[in-house]
Protein backbone atom coordinates (compact mmCIF):
# COMPACT_ATOMS: atom_id res chain seq x y z
CA UNK A 1 0.00 0.00 0.00
CA UNK A 2 1.15 3.45 -0.63
CA UNK A 3 1.80 6.06 1.97
CA UNK A 4 -0.53 9.08 2.03
CA UNK A 5 0.38 12.10 3.69
CA UNK A 6 -1.46 13.90 6.38
CA UNK A 7 -2.17 16.42 4.68
CA UNK A 8 -3.60 14.27 2.49
CA UNK A 9 -6.33 12.28 4.34
CA UNK A 10 -8.84 15.10 3.40
CA UNK A 11 -9.55 14.46 0.14
CA UNK A 12 -9.39 10.45 1.11
CA UNK A 13 -12.37 10.25 3.02
CA UNK A 14 -14.16 7.04 3.43
CA UNK A 15 -10.64 5.21 2.18
CA UNK A 16 -8.21 3.12 3.44
CA UNK A 17 -4.41 4.49 4.34
CA UNK A 18 -0.92 3.85 5.63
CA UNK A 19 0.67 6.97 7.49
CA UNK A 20 4.20 7.49 8.07
CA UNK A 21 5.28 9.83 11.15
CA UNK A 22 5.90 10.75 14.54
CA UNK A 23 4.11 10.30 17.64
CA UNK A 24 3.13 13.87 18.38
CA UNK A 25 1.03 13.40 21.28
CA UNK A 26 -0.95 10.22 22.94
CA UNK A 27 -4.09 10.87 25.09
CA UNK A 28 -4.97 7.99 26.68
CA UNK A 29 -8.81 7.61 27.79
CA UNK A 30 -8.34 3.59 28.88
CA UNK A 31 -9.99 1.01 26.56
CA UNK A 32 -9.37 4.07 23.67
CA UNK A 33 -6.45 6.03 23.06
CA UNK A 34 -5.83 9.43 20.68
CA UNK A 35 -2.36 10.05 18.52
CA UNK A 36 -1.56 12.85 16.85
CA UNK A 37 0.65 11.25 14.47
CA UNK A 38 2.94 14.33 12.89
CA UNK A 39 4.98 14.21 8.80
CA UNK A 40 6.24 16.63 6.97
CA UNK A 41 3.07 17.76 5.75
CA UNK A 42 1.41 18.40 9.25
CA UNK A 43 -0.57 16.42 11.94
CA UNK A 44 -3.63 14.42 11.94
CA UNK A 45 -5.36 13.01 14.56
CA UNK A 46 -5.80 9.48 14.91
CA UNK A 47 -8.22 7.18 17.36
CA UNK A 48 -8.52 3.24 18.39
CA UNK A 49 -9.07 0.73 20.36
CA UNK A 50 -6.71 -1.24 22.48
CA UNK A 51 -4.02 0.27 20.47
CA UNK A 52 0.04 -0.84 22.27
CA UNK A 53 1.69 1.43 24.51
CA UNK A 54 4.03 3.42 22.57
CA UNK A 55 6.10 6.61 23.61
CA UNK A 56 5.70 10.40 22.32
CA UNK A 57 8.35 10.81 19.67
CA UNK A 58 8.14 7.43 18.45
CA UNK A 59 8.08 6.56 14.53
CA UNK A 60 5.17 4.55 13.71
CA UNK A 61 2.70 2.94 10.57
CA UNK A 62 -1.33 3.46 11.07
CA UNK A 63 -3.12 1.64 8.85
CA UNK A 64 -6.54 2.60 8.99
CA UNK A 65 -9.74 4.16 7.75
CA UNK A 66 -10.34 8.04 7.00
CA UNK A 67 -13.97 9.30 8.49
CA UNK A 68 -15.13 12.70 8.65
CA UNK A 69 -15.49 13.88 12.65
CA UNK A 70 -18.95 14.76 14.15
CA UNK A 71 -19.63 18.15 13.76
CA UNK A 72 -18.86 19.03 17.02
CA UNK A 73 -15.60 17.66 17.38
CA UNK A 74 -14.16 19.79 14.32
CA UNK A 75 -10.98 21.05 15.13
CA UNK A 76 -10.57 24.26 13.48
CA UNK A 77 -7.22 25.36 14.63
CA UNK A 78 -5.28 22.00 12.54
CA UNK A 79 -5.22 21.74 8.60
CA UNK A 80 -6.45 18.20 9.05
CA UNK A 81 -9.26 19.47 11.79
CA UNK A 82 -12.27 17.69 9.76
CA UNK A 83 -11.22 14.21 9.54
CA UNK A 84 -9.73 11.77 11.99
CA UNK A 85 -8.30 8.32 11.29
CA UNK A 86 -9.65 4.81 12.48
CA UNK A 87 -6.53 2.92 13.50
CA UNK A 88 -7.10 -0.44 12.35
CA UNK A 89 -2.85 -1.76 12.47
CA UNK A 90 -0.54 -0.13 14.67
CA UNK A 91 3.25 -0.42 14.34
CA UNK A 92 6.18 0.98 15.77
CA UNK A 93 8.90 1.13 13.57
CA UNK A 94 11.44 2.68 16.33
CA UNK A 95 10.71 3.69 19.78
CA UNK A 96 11.74 6.79 21.05
CA UNK A 97 13.31 7.64 24.20
CA UNK A 98 11.87 10.51 26.53
CA UNK A 99 12.73 13.88 25.21
CA UNK A 100 15.83 15.46 26.75
CA UNK A 101 13.46 18.31 26.65
CA UNK A 102 10.30 19.71 25.87
CA UNK A 103 9.16 19.91 21.90
CA UNK A 104 5.82 21.65 22.63
CA UNK A 105 6.56 24.88 23.39
CA UNK A 106 8.91 27.86 21.29
CA UNK A 107 12.13 26.28 22.94
CA UNK A 108 12.85 30.06 24.27
CA UNK A 109 13.70 29.46 28.13
CA UNK A 110 15.68 25.92 26.99
CA UNK A 111 19.11 26.49 27.83
CA UNK A 112 20.92 27.08 24.44
CA UNK A 113 24.07 24.00 24.73
CA UNK A 114 21.32 21.50 25.41
CA UNK A 115 19.36 22.43 22.61
CA UNK A 116 22.59 22.51 20.58
CA UNK A 117 23.17 19.08 21.52
CA UNK A 118 19.75 17.66 20.74
CA UNK A 119 19.66 20.09 17.59
CA UNK A 120 17.65 16.91 15.75
CA UNK A 121 14.88 16.81 18.53
CA UNK A 122 15.06 20.85 18.70
CA UNK A 123 14.68 20.87 14.89
CA UNK A 124 11.08 18.85 15.30
CA UNK A 125 9.81 21.90 17.02
CA UNK A 126 6.94 23.36 15.01
CA UNK A 127 8.58 27.23 15.14
CA UNK A 128 12.06 25.71 14.49
CA UNK A 129 10.69 23.23 11.21
CA UNK A 130 9.35 26.77 10.20
CA UNK A 131 11.91 28.66 9.86
CA UNK A 132 14.14 26.39 8.36
CA UNK A 133 11.30 25.71 6.03
CA UNK A 134 11.18 28.99 5.07
CA UNK A 135 14.70 30.00 4.68
CA UNK A 136 14.45 27.33 2.09
CA UNK A 137 11.88 28.85 0.06
CA UNK A 138 13.61 32.51 0.66
CA UNK A 139 16.26 31.11 -0.76
CA UNK A 140 15.03 29.02 -3.72
CA UNK A 141 12.88 32.46 -4.43
CA UNK A 142 16.11 34.60 -4.74
CA UNK A 143 17.94 31.79 -6.64
CA UNK A 144 14.97 32.15 -9.15
CA UNK A 145 14.88 35.68 -9.40
CA UNK A 146 18.99 35.98 -10.03
CA UNK A 147 19.14 33.31 -12.76
CA UNK A 148 15.88 34.53 -14.73
CA UNK A 149 17.91 37.79 -14.97
CA UNK A 150 21.13 36.40 -16.57
CA UNK A 151 23.06 35.98 -13.00
CA UNK A 152 25.12 32.82 -12.80
CA UNK A 153 25.37 30.89 -9.90
CA UNK A 154 29.75 30.12 -9.09
CA UNK A 155 31.06 28.35 -6.23
CA UNK A 156 34.41 29.93 -5.01
CA UNK A 157 36.81 27.60 -2.71
CA UNK A 158 36.40 27.26 0.82
CA UNK A 159 40.25 26.10 0.90
CA UNK A 160 42.41 29.90 -0.04
CA UNK A 161 43.99 32.70 0.91
CA UNK A 162 42.95 35.52 3.21
CA UNK A 163 40.18 37.53 2.16
CA UNK A 164 39.93 40.25 4.77
CA UNK A 165 36.81 41.62 5.69
CA UNK A 166 38.29 43.27 9.17
CA UNK A 167 37.96 39.85 11.05
CA UNK A 168 40.50 36.94 12.19
CA UNK A 169 41.03 34.54 9.31
CA UNK A 170 40.30 30.57 10.34
CA UNK A 171 44.03 28.65 9.35
CA UNK A 172 44.14 25.36 7.80
CA UNK A 173 47.14 23.84 7.56
CA UNK A 174 48.74 22.08 4.61
CA UNK A 175 50.08 18.39 4.72
CA UNK A 176 51.34 18.50 1.36
CA UNK A 177 53.07 21.82 1.46
CA UNK A 178 55.02 21.79 5.24
CA UNK A 179 54.29 24.70 6.79
CA UNK A 180 51.81 26.63 4.95
CA UNK A 181 48.22 27.41 5.47
CA UNK A 182 45.35 27.92 3.90
CA UNK A 183 42.61 30.68 5.40
CA UNK A 184 39.06 30.11 5.19
CA UNK A 185 37.33 33.24 3.37
CA UNK A 186 36.05 35.75 5.39
CA UNK A 187 33.99 36.12 2.44
CA UNK A 188 34.10 35.55 -1.48
CA UNK A 189 35.62 39.00 -2.08
CA UNK A 190 38.14 38.35 -4.48
CA UNK A 191 36.68 35.59 -6.32
CA UNK A 192 33.51 37.66 -7.78
CA UNK A 193 36.08 40.22 -8.50
CA UNK A 194 38.03 38.00 -10.57
CA UNK A 195 34.37 36.47 -12.03
CA UNK A 196 34.03 40.20 -13.70
CA UNK A 197 37.31 40.19 -15.06
CA UNK A 198 36.35 36.87 -16.67
CA UNK A 199 33.38 38.32 -18.59
CA UNK A 200 30.49 36.76 -16.25
CA UNK A 201 28.94 40.38 -15.92
CA UNK A 202 26.51 38.75 -13.27
CA UNK A 203 27.20 36.31 -10.66
CA UNK A 204 25.73 35.14 -7.23
CA UNK A 205 26.13 32.54 -4.86
CA UNK A 206 24.92 31.58 -1.02
CA UNK A 207 28.29 32.22 -0.20
CA UNK A 208 29.58 30.48 3.58
CA UNK A 209 31.70 32.85 5.03
CA UNK A 210 34.07 31.79 7.49
CA UNK A 211 35.24 34.90 10.28
CA UNK A 212 36.54 34.30 13.55
CA UNK A 213 35.54 36.85 15.85
CA UNK A 214 33.41 37.02 18.88
CA UNK A 215 29.93 35.90 18.74
CA UNK A 216 26.71 38.50 19.24
CA UNK A 217 23.05 37.94 19.07
CA UNK A 218 22.98 39.38 15.35
CA UNK A 219 26.54 37.29 14.49
CA UNK A 220 26.75 33.54 14.54
CA UNK A 221 30.14 32.38 15.78
CA UNK A 222 32.48 31.24 12.84
CA UNK A 223 30.45 30.82 9.56
CA UNK A 224 27.39 32.43 8.43
CA UNK A 225 25.97 32.36 5.01
CA UNK A 226 25.72 35.35 2.40
CA UNK A 227 23.62 36.21 -0.68
CA UNK A 228 27.04 36.97 -2.35
CA UNK A 229 25.99 39.20 -5.75
CA UNK A 230 28.63 40.79 -8.15
CA UNK A 231 28.05 42.85 -11.02
CA UNK A 232 29.88 44.69 -14.06
CA UNK A 233 29.12 48.04 -15.95
CA UNK A 234 26.71 49.16 -13.27
CA UNK A 235 26.35 52.11 -11.04
CA UNK A 236 25.45 52.56 -7.37
CA UNK A 237 22.15 53.31 -8.39
CA UNK A 238 22.12 50.14 -10.56
CA UNK A 239 22.83 47.84 -7.44
CA UNK A 240 20.86 49.84 -4.99
CA UNK A 241 17.38 49.47 -7.32
CA UNK A 242 18.35 45.39 -8.21
CA UNK A 243 18.33 45.07 -4.45
CA UNK A 244 15.76 47.06 -3.68
CA UNK A 245 12.87 45.44 -6.33
CA UNK A 246 14.64 41.80 -5.38
CA UNK A 247 13.50 42.03 -1.92
CA UNK A 248 10.22 43.91 -2.54
CA UNK A 249 8.77 41.07 -4.43
CA UNK A 250 10.02 39.12 -1.92
CA UNK A 251 8.36 40.14 0.81
CA UNK A 252 5.15 40.46 -1.40
CA UNK A 253 4.87 36.84 -2.69
CA UNK A 254 6.37 35.17 0.72
CA UNK A 255 5.49 37.29 3.49
CA UNK A 256 1.89 38.61 2.42
CA UNK A 257 1.73 39.87 5.78
CA UNK A 258 4.36 41.90 6.14
CA UNK A 259 4.68 45.62 5.49
CA UNK A 260 7.47 47.30 4.23
CA UNK A 261 7.45 51.09 5.82
CA UNK A 262 8.31 53.44 3.54
CA UNK A 263 9.20 52.75 -0.62
CA UNK A 264 11.45 54.21 -2.09
CA UNK A 265 13.75 53.11 0.06
CA UNK A 266 15.08 55.86 2.24
CA UNK A 267 18.75 56.75 1.35
CA UNK A 268 20.79 58.06 4.14
CA UNK A 269 24.03 59.80 4.33
CA UNK A 270 26.15 58.33 6.90
CA UNK A 271 27.25 61.73 8.37
CA UNK A 272 23.43 62.02 9.03
CA UNK A 273 22.89 58.75 10.09
CA UNK A 274 25.15 59.74 12.78
CA UNK A 275 23.86 63.15 13.29
CA UNK A 276 20.62 62.10 13.54
CA UNK A 277 20.46 58.86 14.96
CA UNK A 278 23.44 57.99 17.00
CA UNK A 279 24.20 54.88 14.94
CA UNK A 280 24.96 54.14 11.09
CA UNK A 281 21.91 51.30 11.01
CA UNK A 282 18.92 53.42 12.57
CA UNK A 283 15.71 51.70 13.50
CA UNK A 284 13.26 53.32 10.93
CA UNK A 285 9.90 51.23 12.03
CA UNK A 286 6.77 53.73 12.60
CA UNK A 287 5.78 51.31 15.21
CA UNK A 288 8.48 49.42 17.23
CA UNK A 289 5.88 46.98 18.44
CA UNK A 290 4.75 46.00 14.91
CA UNK A 291 5.95 42.68 14.35
CA UNK A 292 4.70 42.82 10.69
CA UNK A 293 6.87 46.23 9.99
CA UNK A 294 9.53 45.76 7.98
CA UNK A 295 11.53 49.15 7.82
CA UNK A 296 14.46 49.06 5.04
CA UNK A 297 16.89 51.61 4.23
CA UNK A 298 20.16 52.19 2.84
CA UNK A 299 23.10 53.91 4.48
CA UNK A 300 25.28 55.30 1.49
CA UNK A 301 28.82 58.03 1.34
CA UNK A 302 30.26 56.15 4.23
CA UNK A 303 33.64 57.33 4.55
CA UNK A 304 36.25 55.54 3.15
CA UNK A 305 38.53 54.88 5.88
CA UNK A 306 38.05 55.08 9.70
CA UNK A 307 41.01 55.46 11.99
CA UNK A 308 42.92 52.11 12.38
CA UNK A 309 43.05 50.46 15.44
CA UNK A 310 44.90 46.70 17.06
CA UNK A 311 41.19 45.38 16.73
CA UNK A 312 41.91 45.86 12.44
CA UNK A 313 43.30 42.17 11.91
CA UNK A 314 45.85 42.24 9.17
CA UNK A 315 45.67 45.68 8.25
CA UNK A 316 49.11 46.29 9.57
CA UNK A 317 47.38 45.99 12.61
CA UNK A 318 47.07 49.46 13.72
CA UNK A 319 50.46 50.26 12.68
CA UNK A 320 48.92 52.95 9.70
CA UNK A 321 46.90 55.67 10.48
CA UNK A 322 43.64 54.65 8.21
CA UNK A 323 41.95 51.16 7.84
CA UNK A 324 39.21 50.80 5.47
CA UNK A 325 36.03 51.91 6.58
CA UNK A 326 34.30 48.53 4.56
CA UNK A 327 36.92 46.68 2.74
CA UNK A 328 40.34 47.60 0.91
CA UNK A 329 38.65 46.79 -2.26
CA UNK A 330 35.83 49.68 -2.08
CA UNK A 331 36.25 52.72 -4.84
CA UNK A 332 36.88 56.45 -3.43
CA UNK A 333 33.95 58.16 -4.48
CA UNK A 334 35.07 59.89 -7.88
CA UNK A 335 34.76 63.17 -6.80
CA UNK A 336 36.75 62.83 -3.50
CA UNK A 337 39.67 61.21 -5.71
CA UNK A 338 41.32 64.19 -5.21
CA UNK A 339 41.74 63.90 -1.60
CA UNK A 340 43.35 60.83 -1.39
CA UNK A 341 47.05 62.39 -1.21
CA UNK A 342 45.91 65.49 0.70
CA UNK A 343 43.59 64.77 3.34
CA UNK A 344 42.40 61.00 2.99
CA UNK A 345 39.87 61.14 6.19
CA UNK A 346 37.72 63.22 3.65
CA UNK A 347 37.24 60.72 1.09
CA UNK A 348 33.90 58.66 0.56
CA UNK A 349 33.77 55.61 -0.37
CA UNK A 350 30.64 54.07 -2.90
CA UNK A 351 29.59 51.85 -0.25
CA UNK A 352 26.38 51.07 0.54
CA UNK A 353 25.02 49.02 3.44
CA UNK A 354 21.23 47.56 3.70
CA UNK A 355 19.64 48.08 7.28
CA UNK A 356 16.49 46.06 8.23
CA UNK A 357 14.49 47.47 11.28
CA UNK A 358 18.46 48.45 12.88
CA UNK A 359 20.27 45.92 12.05
CA UNK A 360 22.89 46.05 9.19
CA UNK A 361 21.55 42.93 6.75
CA UNK A 362 24.20 43.76 3.72
CA UNK A 363 26.94 45.45 2.57
CA UNK A 364 28.67 46.50 -0.67
CA UNK A 365 30.20 49.02 -2.97
CA UNK A 366 31.69 49.80 -6.18
CA UNK A 367 34.94 48.34 -6.51
CA UNK A 368 38.47 49.65 -7.53
CA UNK A 369 39.16 48.73 -10.85
CA UNK A 370 42.20 50.92 -11.57
CA UNK A 371 45.70 49.17 -10.34
CA UNK A 372 47.31 52.53 -9.47
CA UNK A 373 44.18 53.72 -6.97
CA UNK A 374 44.04 49.94 -5.42
CA UNK A 375 48.07 50.82 -4.57
CA UNK A 376 47.40 54.06 -3.16
CA UNK A 377 44.69 52.68 -1.06
CA UNK A 378 47.45 49.81 0.09
CA UNK A 379 49.57 52.13 1.17
CA UNK A 380 47.48 54.41 3.09
CA UNK A 381 46.07 51.19 4.95
CA UNK A 382 49.54 50.80 6.04
CA UNK A 383 50.69 47.43 3.68
CA UNK A 384 54.06 46.64 3.81
CA UNK A 385 55.65 45.37 0.46
CA UNK A 386 55.41 41.82 2.12
CA UNK A 387 51.36 42.40 2.52
CA UNK A 388 50.80 43.83 -1.01
CA UNK A 389 52.54 40.90 -2.85
CA UNK A 390 49.81 39.14 -0.60
CA UNK A 391 47.42 40.97 -3.67
CA UNK A 392 49.23 41.12 -6.50
CA UNK A 393 47.37 38.82 -8.42
CA UNK A 394 44.15 41.54 -8.06
CA UNK A 395 46.52 43.94 -9.32
CA UNK A 396 47.61 41.35 -12.45
CA UNK A 397 44.21 40.93 -13.23
CA UNK A 398 43.43 44.33 -13.62
CA UNK A 399 45.74 44.83 -16.03
CA UNK A 400 43.96 42.63 -18.06
CA UNK A 401 41.12 44.58 -19.35
CA UNK A 402 38.47 44.74 -16.08
CA UNK A 403 35.24 46.47 -16.14
CA UNK A 404 34.07 48.18 -13.68
CA UNK A 405 32.02 46.43 -11.19
CA UNK A 406 30.20 46.81 -7.75
CA UNK A 407 28.07 44.36 -5.81
CA UNK A 408 26.53 43.49 -2.30
CA UNK A 409 26.37 40.55 0.04
CA UNK A 410 23.12 40.61 1.79
CA UNK A 411 23.49 38.28 4.96
CA UNK A 412 21.08 35.61 4.50
CA UNK A 413 21.20 34.77 8.35
CA UNK A 414 20.42 38.46 9.42
CA UNK A 415 17.58 38.88 7.39
CA UNK A 416 15.60 35.62 8.18
CA UNK A 417 16.66 36.53 11.85
CA UNK A 418 14.65 40.11 11.42
CA UNK A 419 11.77 39.04 9.05
CA UNK A 420 10.65 36.33 11.42
CA UNK A 421 10.95 38.25 14.37
CA UNK A 422 13.91 36.14 16.12
CA UNK A 423 15.90 37.02 19.10
CA UNK A 424 19.19 35.72 17.44
CA UNK A 425 20.49 34.17 13.91
CA UNK A 426 21.26 30.73 15.72
CA UNK A 427 16.91 30.49 15.34
CA UNK A 428 17.16 30.49 12.04
CA UNK A 429 20.39 28.14 11.18
CA UNK A 430 19.60 24.65 11.19
CA UNK A 431 22.82 23.75 13.28
CA UNK A 432 24.42 26.68 14.51
CA UNK A 433 27.78 27.05 16.59
CA UNK A 434 26.85 28.04 20.31
CA UNK A 435 27.76 31.67 21.49
CA UNK A 436 30.77 29.78 23.36
CA UNK A 437 32.29 28.37 19.97
CA UNK A 438 30.73 25.01 19.94
CA UNK A 439 29.18 23.26 16.89
CA UNK A 440 25.83 21.69 17.27
CA UNK A 441 25.44 18.10 17.85
CA UNK A 442 28.86 17.05 16.93
CA UNK A 443 31.33 17.59 19.23
CA UNK A 444 33.53 20.31 17.87
CA UNK A 445 36.16 21.96 18.62
CA UNK A 446 38.06 18.50 19.20
CA UNK A 447 41.23 17.21 19.78
CA UNK A 448 43.06 15.81 16.52
CA UNK A 449 44.89 12.50 17.32
CA UNK A 450 48.47 12.37 17.00
CA UNK A 451 48.62 11.05 14.31
CA UNK A 452 46.89 13.77 12.22
CA UNK A 453 49.45 16.21 13.97
CA UNK A 454 52.46 14.30 13.06
CA UNK A 455 51.28 13.74 9.45
CA UNK A 456 50.57 17.77 9.91
CA UNK A 457 53.92 18.38 11.31
CA UNK A 458 52.22 20.48 14.13
CA UNK A 459 52.70 20.23 17.80
CA UNK A 460 50.18 21.36 20.34
CA UNK A 461 52.13 23.34 22.79
CA UNK A 462 50.55 22.63 26.33
N1 LIG B 1 32.49 41.18 0.70
C1 LIG B 1 31.64 42.12 1.35
C2 LIG B 1 31.26 41.60 2.72
O1 LIG B 1 31.41 40.41 2.99
C3 LIG B 1 30.39 42.39 0.61
C4 LIG B 1 30.63 43.12 -0.66
O2 LIG B 1 31.39 44.09 -0.67
O3 LIG B 1 30.02 42.72 -1.65
O4 LIG B 1 30.78 42.33 3.55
Amino acid sequence: MERTLTSETLKKVGEKVKLLGWVSVVRDHGKITFIDLRDRSGIIQCVGQNVPKVSTESVVEILGTVSNRPEKLVNPNLETGKVEIQIEKFTVISSSKEMPFPLGGDGYDIEELVRCKYRYLDLRRKRMTQNIRIRSKVTSFLREWLTSRDFVEIETPILTKTTPEGARDFLVPSRLQYGKFYALPQSPQQYKQLLMVAGFERYFQFARCFRDEDPRKDRAYGEFTQLDIEMSFVTQEDILQLVESMFTELVNKLFPNKKISQTPWPRIPHKTAKEKYGNDKPDLRKDKNDPDELAFAWVIDFPLFTEQSKEDFFYGSGSAKFAPSHHMFTAPHPDDIKFLDTDPSKVRGLQHDLVLNGFEVGGGSIRIHQPEVQEKVFELIGFSEEQKKEFNHMLTAFSYGVPPHGGIAPGLDRLMMVIQGEPSVREVMAFPTSSSGQTSVLDAPSRATEEQLKELKIKVIK
